[in-house]
């Protein structure tokens, strides 16, 4: 894998005109944002995580200092990645196990086939791992005939109901327990009057059997410790354990900026991400993974393959402003805050990752013509930058993300237009007095469109500012 790959050309084809992917974004987002109960289930949610966080918090002396530590370490981890990589792969192979280096999904969905066919496998258990979704890797096993199950209960829920995760810490936040109760209903038949301990204990009870059934276990990691060559996984059910522990096999396929440099880093990380994620001070189960099976030891894999996977991340490496985005430990907290993601919900994005710091990564991970759309469709209120546990600066990585857009001349010919006659005018006096309020009104108010939608028409003053400041001062 390179480290340092240079962007592909521009497609001037498809600059043009809108994109599918904004069309579509533009579409999801209106019906969504007019969905009131859609609405009170995200504030409700929303509302509880809100309530959670600051007893989370509350264990930080000094907050403000722990979020810059942790910065400085992703900073460290992110300029030295190609290092820190390799170190992680030393030490990890030292222990039995195997890296495989994935430059984009289709190499990484090639080696998890490969694994699998190669073990027969019919059955896999899957924990939560967005980079999982980002590599499509259920619909490609199902492809193959192998069957994979969700372990992660937010996550099985939305494998049953057919949909994408909602959101990158909690997948079903936009189902309350009744529409939990109906899905259990129409796909498992049980009551439809289910409680939530009641639910959990059906899918508990699926599930378990299917950990003793699998032939590999795939789970993601929050985190990659270089001095150590392990994995980090954190989760609040024991699934993800359950999933590396019972199956002979366990691929774990991670983002390559996934990187701490040492151990003692996630004395820092793992209640950062708790706190920010959740609210917890930690979350319930905490792994440090070191390979397969040692001699001696009574449980665990026999075998344990880590896929680190590129796909656009060194893209993002090779730009020095856009840097900081691989410093996101995925918590989550951005998406709270964000007044956009809270009225069009995780699912309009058309994105694996949605809010604000999905809008930064998708236009460099998946290409910017395609995924520009999301950049622009935020108010910079700056909420993501002011919540995110490792001061990520989103808001202006949202800016540079428009800025590049507009360099690389992917904006339409109306708005070239409209910013060419904006500055002829705004350059000469002599040209913005021309004409009456009205005409100009109507040039204006014709020109922007889209920007109109949704607001009422500009009134320009019958009078130029000229002749404003003659009446008042007489020159
Ligand atoms: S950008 Fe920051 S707030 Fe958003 S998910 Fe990543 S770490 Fe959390």
């Amino acid at each position: 894998m390179k480290l340092l790959l240079v962007l592909p050309p521009v497609s001037q084809k498809k600059i043009i005109n809108m994109t599918e992917t904004a069309s579509t974004f533009k579409a999801k987002s209106t019906i969504k944002a007019a969905d009131l109960e859609h609405r009170r289930k995200i504030n409700f949610n929303i509302g509880k995580y809100n309530e959670k966080v600051p007893e989370g918090k509350a264990q930080f002396a000094n907050l403000s200092l722990a979020r810059e530590h942790a910065k400085n370490i992703k900073w460290r981890a992110i300029e030295t990645l190609d290092q820190q990589l390799e170190e992680f792969e030393l030490h990890f192979t030292r222990r039995g196990g195997k890296v495989i280096w994935a430059e984009n999904a289709a190499e990484a969905m090639e080696a998890i086939l490969n694994i699998c066919k190669e073990r027969n496998c019919k059955t896999l258990v899957k924990s939560k791992s967005m980079v999982t979704e980002e590599i499509h890797l259920n619909a490609a096993l199902e492809k193959n005939g192998i069957e994979s199950i969700e372990t992660d209960l937010g996550e099985y829920i939305q494998q049953l109901d057919g949909e994408a995760p909602y959101h990158i810490v909690t997948p079903a936040m936009h189902k309350s327990k009744e529409d939990v109760a109906k899905l259990f209903a129409e796909k498992l038949g049980t009551s439809p009057l289910l409680t939530p301990e009641q639910l959990t204990l059906v899918a508990r009870d699926i599930l378990r059997k299917k950990y003793v059934e699998a032939e590999v276990g795939v789970t993601g990691a929050n985190f990659i410790i270089s001095n150590i060559g392990a994995i980090a996984v954190t989760e609040n059910e024991g699934n993800a354990r359950l999933s590396c522990a019972f199956p002979k096999t366990h691929i774990a396929v991670v983002g390559i900026e996934k990187v701490i440099p040492s151990l003692s880093d996630l004395g820092l990380f793992w209640p950062l991400l708790s706190s920010y994620g959740t609210g917890q001070q930690m979350t319930v189960y905490n792994s440090i993974v070191t390979g397969p099976r040692q001699q001696g030891e009574t449980d665990g894999p026999t075998e344990m393959f880590v896929i680190l996977l590129d796909n656009g991340r060194t893209n993002i490496l090779q730009d020095p402003r856009q840097r900081e985005s691989l410093y996101c430990i995925r918590c989550g907290a951005c998406l709270n805050a964000c007044p956009v993601y809270k009225n069009i919900g995780g699912h309009a994005y058309g994105a694996t990752y949605s809010g604000p710091i999905g809008s930064v990564i998708t236009p460099n991970l998946a290409g910017l013509n395609d995924n520009k759309h999301l950049s622009f469709a935020s108010s910079l209120c700056g909420a993501c930058t002011d919540t995110c546990p490792v001061k990520i600066n989103l808001h202006e990585l949202l800016m540079e993300n428009r800025y590049q857009s507009v360099q690389q001349g992917m904006t339409t010919f109306t708005e070239k237009m409209a910013w060419r006659l904006w500055k002829i005018a705004s350059l000469k006096r002599s040209v913005m007095n021309l004409g009456n309020g009205s005409i100009k009104s109507t040039i204006v108010n014709t020109l922007f469109k889209g920007w109109k939608e949704r607001r009422s028409d500009i009134e320009f003053s019958g009078k130029t500012f000229n002749e404003m400041w003659k009446e008042r001062y007489g020159k």
